[in-house]
């Protein structure tokens, strides 16, 4: 009918003319469904977070856990986070959900740090629609005052996909949010959309980069190890190196020799529960 094929030429962008096909109607179907499926799970509580260990590359310390969110639905069960969260963004739920992630992540991590007291960072990813909503500082505000936790422990992972667009009304509000001591990291780097000119102007703490190129590392017939360079270069910047995504020893082996300062990847620890974190944190007492 005209409406459902409106619905999915919107979907598409606005310049996009589509004809209906049969098949789009169950696409459409599946897409309301999840959409209140989605509306349920956050006030069902069927979300959670797992936290991925960050190592020292030098002496593997832990420098902190990147909390990564979870959704178990009774009707998908487990579905990935690059499969609803662009859901979320679309629909505007993304706002109350990060808030969630975030007040949830700081609260654990005000406890861990009374208990272990291992100044450990916690890393929480934000979307580009939830920093652009207009109460996005005071969020990080009062979750900072609500929780009591230190914002130097705390590391907000943004995208390249921020600055697409007001990269000067952009870097205004991560230079509020740096005057909070927060610190600030720009997360999937090399992906997107940086262009040297304004890296430069970003008040960025750290680089993470990624999964990607690390990728490239072990393969062996691979002539452009680029690696190096955007070490260096974060490095120029002042900011701290975090490698994502790393599985063998290959990878670890250049990236030290690289001067990485941190590793993350499924060869030193996958995302984790909060039970799981506690025992690891448990076993390695840093003091
Ligand atoms: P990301 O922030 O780049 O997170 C890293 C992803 O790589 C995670 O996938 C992690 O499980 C995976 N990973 C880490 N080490 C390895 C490795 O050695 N091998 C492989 N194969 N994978 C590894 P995950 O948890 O599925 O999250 C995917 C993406 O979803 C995240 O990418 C992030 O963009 C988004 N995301 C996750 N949690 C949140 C959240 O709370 N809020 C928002 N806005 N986005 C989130
Ligand atoms: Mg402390
Ligand atoms: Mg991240
Ligand atoms: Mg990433």
């Amino acid at each position: 009918s005209a409406d459902t094929s409106m619905y999915k030429a919107k979907e598409l962008g606005r310049n996009n003319i589509q004809f209906f096909r049969p098949d789009m109607k169950e696409e459409i179907l599946n897409k309301i469904q999840m959409e209140s499926l989605l509306l349920k799970a956050y006030e069902n509580k069927e979300f959670f977070i797992e936290y991925q260990p960050q190592f020292n590359a030098e002496d593997h310390h832990i420098r902190g856990f990147e909390a990564l969110i979870r959704w178990d639905s009774p009707h998908y069960g487990r579905v990935a986070p690059m499969n609803f969260i662009p859901l979320a963004e679309e629909m505007g739920l993304i706002i109350g959900i990060g808030h969630w992630v975030l007040l949830t992540a700081c609260h654990k991590f005000k406890e861990l740090d009374m208990r272990f007291d291992q100044n450990l960072c916690v890393s929480v990813n934000v979307s580009a629609v939830q920093m652009r909503d207009k109460n996005f500082v005071d969020t990080v505000k009062n979750v900072l005052s609500e929780t009591s936790m230190d914002p130097r422990q705390l590391e907000l992972e943004i995208t390249e996909s921020l600055f697409i667009d007001n990269i000067e009304e952009t870097i205004d509000m991560l230079n509020e949010i740096k005057a909070l001591n927060v610190r600030i990291s720009l997360d999937d780097f090399g992906t997107g959309f940086s262009s040297l000119s304004y890296l430069r102007r970003l008040p960025i703490d750290t680089l993470k980069i990624d999964k990607s190129f690390i990728d490239d590392l072990s393969d062996q017939d691979s002539s452009i190890r680029i690696v190096g360079d955007i070490i260096s270069l974060g490095h120029n910047l002042d900011a701290h190196i975090v490698a994502e995504g790393i599985e063998n020893s290959t990878q670890l082996d250049y990236l030290k020799a690289n001067n990485c300062d941190c590793i993350q990847g499924f060869m030193f620890g996958k995302p984790m529960s909060v039970k799981d974190m506690e025992a690891l944190l448990q076993k390695n007492p840093l003091k």
